[in-house]
């Protein structure tokens, strides 16, 4: 059996793998690297964890998942001092302890994407715009109408929204896909010559238009040099989708300057992410779907939340499925 996976964000990283076992895999993916949403900017010298920021494994599958990461140094705990803050008043701060660790990839998120594909059969720099359907397969194509082969199974392994735009507008999974709003996020991402003093190493904020800062390099593992990664509000990003760049990076740096009461003038390095399918609100499921008729399946964190654990219980349910309707 072929089977197309589309997306190499980590559902469909983590899909891959269970099917490779059952079938013949090739893996799609528009970004040059893998890891989807679980992204790291290089720029100026600095390194950004500017997608997700950390994970959390609340299954006893992710855990099982995540031990040999954790034995290759892919995976580490941030034991992070973490504060509260309301706009610039700090209410608490805590350790993340090793009760319920809080994950990152090392010495950068994307080394958990790399390490994923590796083995695995993926073409990146390869955006897939048509999806066509006959008696017995699927052909597909790039943006330039370029055959990229023909697959008895298509995997989406992407955005609810993005998902929207390629596959046939009367199957079940386009259709549960559109009644899904993702939210948006922009990440602004600061690199220091010289480090700054905080009282903490992440803050989840309050009453601002940014909902997170953190110290990115205090992180397990990274390089020294010090950077900060902020966070707006989903609200804000969604608001001012098409505001002009330089206007939400002023915006931004304000409020990061007021609310950390640092100089922001001080970074040397200053670039700004919009991203604009970043995460979704808690869905009522199911974690996948499988159209054995079409021979069209889906996973993704939109499925149940927008967060690491919940890819991945989807890429690992969507395989499941499958495999047990062919094996
Ligand atoms: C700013 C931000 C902060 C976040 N913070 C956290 C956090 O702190 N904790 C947490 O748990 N989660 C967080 N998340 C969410 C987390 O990153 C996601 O839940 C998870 O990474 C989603 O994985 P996925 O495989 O479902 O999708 P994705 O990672 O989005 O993977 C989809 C892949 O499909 C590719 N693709 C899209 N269209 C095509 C196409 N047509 N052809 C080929 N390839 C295509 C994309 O390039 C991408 O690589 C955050 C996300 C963002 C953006």
């Amino acid at each position: 059996m072929r089977v197309a996976v589309i997306g190499a964000g980590l559902s469909g990283l983590v899909a891959a793998r269970e099917l490779r076992e059952c079938s013949e895999v090739t893996v799609f993916e528009k970004s040059r690297g893998y890891g989807g949403r679980m992204a790291t900017r290089y720029g100026g010298g600095f390194e950004f964890d500017h997608g997700a920021q950390y994970f959390t494994a609340r299954s006893s599958e992710f855990q099982q998942f995540l031990e040999p990461l954790i034995a290759h140094g892919v995976v580490a705990n941030w034991r992070a001092q973490v504060a509260e803050l309301d706009r610039n008043a700090l209410l608490t701060t805590r350790e993340w302890d090793d009760a319920l660790p809080h994950f990152v990839g090392a010495p950068r998120m994307n080394a958990i994407g790399q390490y994923l594909a590796s083995g695995l059969t993926i073409r990146p720099n390869t955006t897939v715009t048509q999806l066509d359907r006959d008696t017995d397969g699927w052909n597909l194509a790039d943006r330039d109408g370029y055959a990229l082969g023909r697959f008895d199974w298509v995997v989406c392994a992407l955005p609810a929204s993005q998902m929207v735009t390629l596959v046939p507008a009367d199957s079940p999974l386009h259709q549960l896909a559109e009644k899904v709003q993702m939210r948006a996020c922009y990440a602004l991402m600061l690199g220091f010559d010289k480090p700054l003093r905080l009282p903490w190493q992440a803050a989840l904020v309050n009453g601002a238009d940014i909902s997170w800062i953190s110290v990115n390099s205090s992180k397990p593992r990274r390089v020294k040099k010090f950077t900060l990664v902020v966070h707006s509000t989903n609200a804000y990003a969604d608001a001012n989708l098409e505001t002009h760049a330089s206007a939400i990076q002023d915006h931004l740096l304000q409020e990061v300057s007021e609310v950390a009461g640092i100089d922001c003038g001080k970074a040397s390095f200053c670039q700004l992410q919009r991203w604009r399918y970043a995460n979704v609100d808690k869905q009522p499921g199911p974690a996948c779907l499988v159209d054995e008729e079409m021979r069209l399946a889906g996973c993704g964190d939109w499925f149940r939340h927008g967060r690491v654990e919940a890819a991945f219980l989807s890429g690992l349910e969507v395989a499941g499925k499958l495999r047990a309707l062919v094996e």
